[in-house]
């Protein structure tokens, strides 16, 4: 609860004024000056996945046409000239109009994202089906064979029709 106590400390000085008649109304005029109490910070409000998920992509553009920029006014870039960049994959110097483009061709972007997916450690998961673990480079891979989805899937269909014949029964 707010104390008069509580609000005097907030105040620094009252100036009354002396009244005047408005309208043959007595006004009287009262400022109060109140003390500087600090910068008042608002609690951060909670955000959604898709809330923070735009937010990341608007902080990489952010980010990005901010490099842009920085290279334009460093004199690296032209407007309308294309921009010199290094080759994620074969480390050679080449030119595009994207300042964000990340290899010098198709064959690169290829070769790249091969060898990445060749790194990934492979993960060892429990198949949905049988039960028996195995090996996969996605962690959202859920069978351990095509005959164990192929299986799941039948499965999960034959209920489907079971659980509509008795709600039609
Ligand atoms: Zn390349
Ligand atoms: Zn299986």
């Amino acid at each position: 609860m707010l104390t008069p106590q509580m609000i005097y400390e907030f105040v620094d000085k009252i100036v009354v004024h002396s009244p005047i008649k408005v309208d043959g109304e007595r006004e009287q005029q009262v400022d109060i000056y109140l003390k500087f109490i600090g910068r008042f910070e608002l609690p951060p409000t909670e955000l959604t996945p898709e809330e923070e998920k735009r937010q990341a992509t608007l902080k990489r553009h952010r980010i990005k046409s901010r490099e842009r920029y920085r290279m334009i006014k460093a004199g690296e870039h032209k407007v309308g000239e294309p921009f010199r960049l290094t080759c994620k994959n074969c480390g050679k110097t080449f030119e595009s109009m994207r300042s964000n483009a990340m290899f010098c061709g198709a064959d690169c972007r290829r070769k790249f994202y091969k060898k990445e997916r060749a790194s990934k450690p492979l993960l060892t998961l429990r198949c949905q089906f049988c039960g028996s673990s195995f090996k996969a480079k996605r962690k959202n891979t859920k069978f351990c064979s095509d005959s164990c989805r192929h299986a799941a899937n039948n499965l999960k269909r034959k209920n489907l029709k079971e659980s509509e014949k008795q709600k039609s029964a």
